[in-house]
């Protein structure tokens, strides 16, 4: 194998999501959609073009299960046809309970195109190092030791307290103290007063505004997110009703909200006026998120592409982003320039720049591999805390009252350790080039994750220049050159 075609393998990153629903996991991402709207998310920031979504539902994660999972033999099928370089999941238990089913995709990525298995949590298991090949088996031991205490004891447990409409476990939920038991009315007034406003058909955007605008936090003290807002006010715990496995039980606790307006804001969310407000979860592929700002308003561009209708074909644009997560104005929202062009130019002007070879010397990225080690470590360690915590409260070493409270504090520490590390990978992607290639060689040979982070060394701004960029040609695009400021960095 050739220098250069090593290098074209190794940028590749056509990434399969796999998502499935296992009943008896108490805690993250539950619902498929969701495990698919982050993964996808997480896909998109990485600049992986996704090449197949597979979804189990319904399916029992448990070592005893020996239901078929259809859509993991589809994606198994693509793997050894070459489709794949990266399983994508929220968690590994999404993936396996079973050792012997890892070893079989183990062997696979040795004959396939098959790298890596990726968490949204910022792991990944590189499947053609040792390390990564044990960490990956080391993360299944885990999840098979705690689908063990899940499926005997804690499973029992957890039944016996539902139905009697105990609380759930897992941080303070807004509108009640700590013990999940006690209301506090400051908060719980908001919630009614949420849905009160969502029935009469206000946005969820604008309450989100109003709230934020009065300094009405979450129960982690953070601002309100739409995506955020819509979950917390259709949650059943306010009508006071205890879920477990889809049943429905009548809870210990005292509810906020009456039967009747939890059916009237699902009514309007049902709806097929409503447009219940999505989170960031396309698949399409910008180079320069992140780059490109509007010369109009100075605000940040995204992209965004516009459908096909009347017989116009789909389109990539950029666009002024008008609101931000928190639906404050940010932006004029009113430029738009088509992407194709705008980004062939950048590429172009990028090549011209890296002919100098000196130049493409000198940008070559320092990734310190003991700080990345560090921080895997540090999110290792707290993680194994909040695993030992489960344990000793299955052991009865915790009360179920210090077993909350720990764990809160615990998953906010796993939290910000990710965090870091996602934070800093971001930073580091390495832009190498290959002695043997020239950059334009490169770039056509590599995916978007190694182009957007080559423009990210050399570009500190793309600026769209209002004008008329229609009545101008250029490369058969209905486009101005001369509208597109780069700024760079050097
Ligand atoms: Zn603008």
């Amino acid at each position: 194998m050739s220098n250069s075609s090593t290098f074209a393998q190794s940028r590749r990153y056509d990434t399969a999501i796999y998502a499935r629903l296992s009943r008896d996991r108490s805690g993250l991402s539950e619902n498929v959609n969701i495990q698919i709207a982050e993964a996808s998310a997480y896909a998109d920031d990485e600049g992986w073009p996704v090449v197949g979504i597979y979804k189990d539902n319904d399916i029992s994660a448990s070592k005893y299960s020996t239901k078929p999972r259809d859509d993991y033999d589809r994606m198994l099928t693509a793997v050894r046809r070459g489709q794949i370089n990266v399983i994508l999941i929220t968690e590994m238990p999404r993936l396996y309970r079973r050792l012997e089913e890892l070893l079989t995709v183990i062997k696979l990525a040795e004959t396939t195109g098959l790298r890596r298995i990726q968490t949204t949590d910022g792991i990944n298991y590189d499947l053609s190092t040792a390390e990564g090949i044990h960490a990956a088996i080391n993360a299944v031991n885990n999840a098979m030791l705690e689908a063990g205490r899940m499926s005997k004891r804690i499973k029992r447990k957890s039944r016996a307290r539902a139905m009697a409409g105990k609380v759930h476990g897992g941080g303070r939920p807004f509108g009640y103290e700590a013990d999940g038991l006690t209301i506090r009315e400051s908060e719980a007034a908001v919630i009614r007063e949420c849905a009160e406003r969502f029935i009469a058909g206000e946005s969820i955007r604008d309450i989100v505004l109003d709230l934020n605008a009065r300094d009405i936090r979450t129960a982690m003290g953070k601002e309100w997110r739409i995506e955020n807002l819509q979950r917390t006010i259709m949650k059943k715990r306010y009508i006071g009703v205890r879920e477990y496995e889809g049943q429905e039980y009548p809870a210990e606790w005292p509810a906020i909200l009456t039967r009747e307006q939890w059916d009237r804001m699902e009514a309007r969310r049902l709806s097929k006026r409503y447009r219940w407000p999505k989170g960031q979860t396309g698949v399409r592929k910008y180079l320069l998120t992140g780059l490109i700002y509007c010369g109009k308003c100075g605000g940040v561009m995204v992209g965004s592409g516009r459908s096909e209708e009347n017989g116009r074909p789909a389109q990539m644009r950029y666009r002024c982003r008008r609101t931000d997560n928190h639906g404050r104005v940010i932006g004029c929202g009113a430029s738009f320039r088509i992407a194709e062009p705008v980004e062939l130019l950048v590429k172009e002007a990028i090549c011209h720049v890296f002919d100098d070879p000196k130049v493409a010397v000198t940008l070559a990225p320092k990734v310190d591999k003991d700080k990345v080690r560090g921080l895997v470590q540090e999110y290792e360690r707290r993680k194994a805390k909040l695993d030992q915590l489960v344990t000793d409260y299955a052991t009865d070493v915790l009360t179920r009252d210090q077993f909350v409270q720990a764990k809160g504090i615990a998953e906010a520490s796993v939290q910000e350790a990710r965090e870091a590390l996602a934070h800093y990978q971001e930073e580091t992607t390495a832009a190498r080039l290959p002695a043997d290639q020239t950059i334009r060689d490169a770039w056509d040979s590599s995916g978007l994750t190694w182009r957007r982070s080559v423009a990210q060394l050399v570009i500190k701004k793309v600026i769209v220049k209002p004008g008329h960029p229609g009545s101008a040609r250029w490369r058969g695009y209905r486009f101005n050159p001369d509208l597109i400021e780069i700024q760079w960095k050097l």
